[in-house]
């Protein structure tokens, strides 16, 4: 782990409007809207409020970026590799103060926004600028007279919509590879967390990108948002969020123009624990599978299955764990993590414990809110959690633990794969055969062994069922943002 410097606690906010052809401008409808800090409720400041009037400006300045002859167009693809490690130099340059500016904007702890969020920033920008210049197309052999190759061509303008609980990593993972395969963005952030996309667009502009090739534009979703989804002109879309709104941007692209679609989208991952598994390890890795960032992770390992053998001593370990959790003020170097990031999150998460409370589970820990202000939720755990349970069943996006009990491999296949999604599993176990069948059966675009959340730009990342569309994250990445053109040329006949 890297060491964690002392954060900026008042990181000033330099930009709140919004970014279009490399400029900063107002919204259209001279609307702005306030951001604020999930540790109190107040206010951090207002930022312009972009809607579809600003969506067609921006869309406008992408498709133009984007025209036959362009700079961007024209860039050799290696110089567009430089852009990109560039600006992973400036991330790098300035990661102390982006990492507070993302701990003020969205209540994550500055441990998590320095060591992880920011440095996978980076790696992500790096690790696309290596594919810049290996986007190959392929000859393909046919009849002998006739000469067929295919193009991997960049989709045209990408509208991406992002969410609040890795903003600027999130910002990162869509961008990066759009940019790489050569296409131009309309990027909306999540309300609740604009300031480090906006940041990170002036960097984008020092970086060298030309204006239009990348435009952010903040706002709500059901406007901006919704804009971008049903935008004629816009060729592809991505999105990361839940669910619903996944379902509702996937019918606005039908219905609009057929832009190409990927989502990536909600959970209830479990995470196995078989009866040999190693006990103090496996509570540590199953506590930080649901913990990390507050619970406020797609890929969560939010339903603990236990092995009966071992199940009374987990629920132990998993408590005391809990218990001595340190969690509280986000720039606390020490804060494992911090608030929810918005009072209606905080009111969802607390709704939820209560249903458990109702519905019968056992609360081993905790299970209210903490402190006089801010979106605190104290670390929570249940037992005796059964998949009849909202807490066993819905996403729950938030320091919560949901223990359950099975006894054998039939069972625990057929529980882990009852539910509507399929974004991540874990087992933990020494015997190959258990960890071999597991990992066949179990319907998840991510399935985790002795071990979770590992990752690497390199290793896709995606759903099953409606966890979403599509794969994120190394080379499977770039067939989200290429189309391929097929060309087929009648060679000449003479000797
Ligand atoms: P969460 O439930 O985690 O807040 P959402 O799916 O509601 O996540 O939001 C994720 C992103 O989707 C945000 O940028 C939000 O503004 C956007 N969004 C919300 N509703 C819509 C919509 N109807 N159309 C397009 N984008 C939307």
């Amino acid at each position: 782990m890297s060491e964690i410097p002392n954060p900026i606690r008042e990181p000033e906010v330099k930009y709140t409007q919004i970014f279009i052809n490399n400029q900063w401008v107002n919204s259209v409808s001279g609307k702005t809207f306030p951001t604020t800090n999930s540790t109190n409720g107040k206010k951090i400041c207002e930022v312009q409020e972009g809607d579809k009037a600003d969506i067609d400006k921006a869309v406008e300045a992408a498709k133009k970026a984007f025209e036959f002859g362009s700079p961007w167009q024209k860039m050799d693809a290696s110089k567009r590799s430089a852009l990109l490690h560039k600006f992973a130099d400036l991330i790098v340059r300035d990661r102390l103060y982006i990492a507070s500016l993302e701990t003020l904007d969205s209540g994550k702890a500055f441990r998590d926004s320095y060591v992880w969020d920011m440095a996978t920033v980076a790696t992500l920008f790096r690790h696309f600028a290596g594919w810049t210049d290996k986007i190959q197309g392929k000859t393909i052999p046919i009849d002998g007279t006739y000469f067929c190759y295919t193009r991997h061509e960049p989709v045209g303008v990408c509208g991406q919509i992002i969410p609040w609980n890795f903003p600027l990593l999130l910002f990162a993972l869509k961008v990066a590879p759009a940019l790489a395969c050569g296409n131009t963005i309309v990027l909306k952030p999540a309300e609740q967390t604009p300031l480090t996309a906006l940041y990170a667009a002036q960097l984008i502009k020092e970086a060298g990108f030309p204006p239009g090739v990348v435009n952010v534009v903040p706002g709500y979703g059901p406007t901006a948002g919704a804009a971008i989804s049903e935008h004629p002109d816009i060729n592809k879309i991505s999105f990361t969020g839940s669910t619903e709104v996944g379902q509702t941007i996937m019918a606005a692209a039908a219905k609009s123009n057929l832009k190409r679609v990927t989502l990536e989208l909600g959970g209830k991952s479990p995470l196995v624990v078989w009866k040999d598994a190693n006990l103090d390890t496996v509570v540590e890795w199953a506590h930080q599978a649901i913990f990390f960032n507050c619970g406020q992770a797609c890929a969560a390992g939010s339903r603990t299955y236990v092995h009966e053998d071992i199940y009374d001593e987990f629920v132990k370990k998993a408590t005391a764990r809990a218990k001595a959790k340190a969690f509280g003020d986000p720039f606390d170097t020490k804060s494992e993590y911090g608030p929810q990031v918005s009072q209606e999150q905080f009111d969802k998460v607390l709704e939820l414990i209560e249903s458990g409370k109702q519905e019968g589970a056992n609360l081993e820990c905790r299970g209210q809110s903490h402190g006089t202000e801010g979106y605190f939720i104290q670390p929570t755990v249940f037992s005796n959690v059964t998949e009849k349970m909202r807490i066993g069943r819905e996403e729950i996006f938030g320091p919560v633990q949901s223990i359950i009990k099975f006894k054998d491999m039939e069972e625990i296949v057929t529980r882990a794969n009852d539910t509507k999604y399929g974004l991540a599993a874990a087992i933990f176990t020494e015997d190959i055969d258990t960890a071999l069948t597991f990992t066949s059966r179990v319907k998840a675009g991510r399935v985790w062994v002795n071990c979770y959340y590992k990752s690497s730009p390199a290793a896709p990342f995606g759903g099953f069922k409606m966890s979403g569309i599509g794969r994120e994250f190394g080379e499977y990445n770039l067939q989200a943002y290429t189309e391929v053109k097929t060309v087929v040329m009648k060679t000449s006949e003479k000797l």
